[in-house]
């Protein structure tokens, strides 16, 4: 909702949705651009962004949303009203900006059904037990209607984003990417994980534990979708629901470490202190009592990590360290691996057949990760797609 255009565009559409369904509400984020906007007026005036006051700061966009869009609806001729979270109440837990839904009070939502309106909730905001305003983090808004969907039992959570819904890789590398009719709550939350930008891991997973059906479609067109649902309940069943990658990671490694009790450790320990997300983790091996130990952080922890590894190198009398900025991670994801064996090696036989090396390896039940070369990514990604038959002519 970037204009009062666009607010209006909305509201025709949800005067449309009102005509085929009782009790709708819908949850609104700010308009486009608005958090930032109001980050970075805080940023001016205090850079240490007291927590309590910046979710006062940033609840404010979705309010302004909320007001606009119920207004644009009666305008229409659509009864509708907004609600605020203290009005509902939604509570959460006390971490301001990264909030947690406890409990989502839906009375005022199935009173305003009972009197023929449409609700309208600010996303994103919360209050916790002293009252005070709580925000839920970037892009919670998708939370808030999840956790809506869930406390009125919804048939359905509709989430209407930028995109058409979930692809079997990202259509802008890959000219064969299909959209998806179907995802298993799991495997979204795989690729969430792994790069997907659709949707944030967290709202996956309270749709997962709530049995929220969340359907995945653009606010710009009125396009089909991606359910995303209980596994089983897909119609496709597919081996693989789709290749992913992330860039933005880089590789240390630990050369010649003693192997005995405790090494591991000393090294991590640090690290988790520091607040650094370890990611692919490898020990060789023990030749003569010695081993390496290689892993990845995000690119952006990489000077700190390195610096405090090489204190430790020291410490522990490790030879040494190396790192490498310019690695990706590219991933299949799919329920079906946990019944069919041979799909590893089909991944590294493709990968293998363009000569693209793989560093590090890594798996779950329902994904393959392998480190590459940054530079192979998009080619990566698109022989993957390939091996699996992912794209929309073999499946059609
Ligand atoms: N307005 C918030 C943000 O920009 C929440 C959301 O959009 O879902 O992160
Ligand atoms: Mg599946």
């Amino acid at each position: 909702m970037g204009t009062p255009e666009r607010i209006r565009e909305v509201a025709r559409r949800i005067a449309a949705r009102r005509e085929e369904v009782d009790g709708l509400a819908v949850v609104v984020s700010a308009m486009g651009g608005e958090t930032d906007r109001l980050i970075g007026l805080a940023r001016e005036v205090n850079p240490n962004l007291p927590s309590r006051e910046y979710d006062v700061l940033l609840s404010s966009g979705e309010q302004v949303s909320a007001a606009l869009l119920a207004m644009s609806l009666e305008e229409m001729g659509v009864k509708a009203r907004s609600f605020l979270s203290f009005q509902l109440p939604v509570f959460t837990d006390g971490k301001h900006s990264a909030a947690l839904i406890k409990d989502f009070g839906a009375e005022r939502l199935r009173e305003a059904f009972a009197r023929g309106e449409v609700a309208v909730v600010a996303g994103f905001q919360g209050i916790n037990q002293e009252g005070d305003i709580t925000t839920l983090g970037r892009g919670g808004s998708d939370t808030t209607a999840v956790a809506m969907a869930a406390a009125l039992q919804a048939d359905m959570c509709e989430i209407y984003t930028d995109v058409e819904g979930v692809y079997t890789c990202d259509p802008g590398i890959c000219a064969e990417a299909r959209k998806l009719q179907q995802i298993s709550y799991d495997e979204m939350m795989e690729l969430a994980v792994l790069g997907a930008k659709v949707l944030h891991t967290r709202c996956v997973e309270m749709a997962k534990r709530f049995g929220v059906n969340l359907l995945v479609r653009s606010s710009f067109n009125n396009e089909e979708g991606t359910m995303v649902c209980k596994e089983g309940d897909e119609v496709e069943g597919a081996l693989i629901a789709g290749v992913t990658y992330t860039r933005g990671e880089a590789k240390i490694s630990v050369l010649r470490v003693p192997d005995t009790p405790g090494v591991v450790y000393r090294i991590f320990a640090p690290l988790a202190e520091m607040g650094i997300n370890v990611d692919m983790i490898i020990q060789n091996i023990s030749r003569d009592n010695y081993t390496d130990v290689t892993f990845t952080v995000p690119e952006e922890d990489l000077d700190a990590a390195v610096k405090a590894v090489e204190t430790l190198a020291r410490q522990i009398g490790a030879d040494g360290v190396l790192y490498e900025r310019d690695i990706a991670k590219v991933s299949i994801v799919g329920d079906g691996m946990k019944t069919h064996p041979g799909v590893a090696s089909r991944m590294f036989g493709a990968l293998a057949e363009e000569g693209i090396n793989i560093i590090m390896i890594s798996t779950s039940e329902i994904k393959i990760s392998c480190v590459i070369d940054a530079r192979y990514t998009e080619l990566a990604v698109r022989v993957l797609h390939d091996a699996f038959e992912l794209g929309a002519a073999e499946q059609s």
